[in-house]
């Protein structure tokens, strides 16, 4: 079945419209992206795929399952674009909690909350508390927790606003090393930093969708 399929998806802020029939179908592993301006309704779409908010006109799929279904749980996690760490926890203390939400053992919390850290090259952060961390490397660290458990699908809220250059592509590798055994659906308002990941590219802008194709030669990878 395909990763998502979405078909003739509205959706209203009390009256103020943020997507407007959207159709599409993914069914690649490969990193997609969504591109648009500010306003443009990304956001508003992931929350809707990560079942945050309701579908309430046309229908939408992730693996067949209705967004937020429990058979989705641990399969389909998200990453909001302003996720923050708690400051009063250590890194590796925050990453094992939400290892222990998803039924791991107090060992296996510690193990795979290593495993993500080591994923995202921040093992050394582990004892760590978030204020002793760059920009960069919290937002690193919150990618990781968006890693806890294997997810087969990985929604990202504008993963790189705000980074420099070398976080940027710290990131870009993290997506391109994970790929496409876990698909990432990553949102930004930078088209050209989406095409050096991805091959299929969602465009939005004020809530309509267009899809792009992008023939990417493999000279431009990370
Ligand atoms: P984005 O960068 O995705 O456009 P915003 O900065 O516009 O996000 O919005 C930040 C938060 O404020 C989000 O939770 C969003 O749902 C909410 N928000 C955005 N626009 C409005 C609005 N017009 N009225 C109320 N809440 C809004
Ligand atoms: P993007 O993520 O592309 O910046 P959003 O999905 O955040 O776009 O927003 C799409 C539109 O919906 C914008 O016009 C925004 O102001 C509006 N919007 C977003 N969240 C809310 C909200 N909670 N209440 C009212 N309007 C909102």
């Amino acid at each position: 079945s395909p990763i998502i399929e979405c078909h003739n998806l509205s959706y209203n802020y009390s009256g103020k419209t943020a997507l407007s029939n959207i159709s599409f179908v993914c069914d690649s592993a490969e990193p997609i992206g969504l591109v648009g301006p500010n306003g443009a309704g990304k956001s508003t779409l992931l929350s809707i795929l990560c079942g945050f908010l309701p579908i309430t006109s046309g229908s939408v799929t992730l693996f067949n399952h209705q967004p937020g279904a429990s058979a989705l749980s641990g399969r389909v996690s998200a990453l909001p674009q302003d996720a923050q760490l708690d400051p009063a926890f250590s890194i590796g203390e925050q990453l094992a909690f939400y290892a222990r939400l998803q039924g791991l053992n107090k060992q296996q919390a510690r193990r795979e909350a290593s495993r993500v850290l080591e994923a995202v090259a921040l093992k050394d952060v582990l004892k760590e508390k978030p204020n002793a961390l760059s920009h960069g490397m919290a937002k690193r660290a919150t990618i990781a927790q968006a890693l806890i458990g294997k997810p087969e699908l990985i929604l990202l809220d504008e993963p790189t606003a705000g980074l420099d250059p070398v976080n940027t592509r710290k990131i870009r590798t993290i997506i391109a090393d994970l790929s496409p055994s876990t698909t990432f659906i990553i949102s930004s308002h930078d088209l050209a930093e989406l095409g050096r990941l991805c091959q299929q590219v969602l465009l939005l802008d004020k809530g309509i969708m267009s899809t792009m194709q992008l023939n990417t030669t493999e000279n431009d990878s990370p």
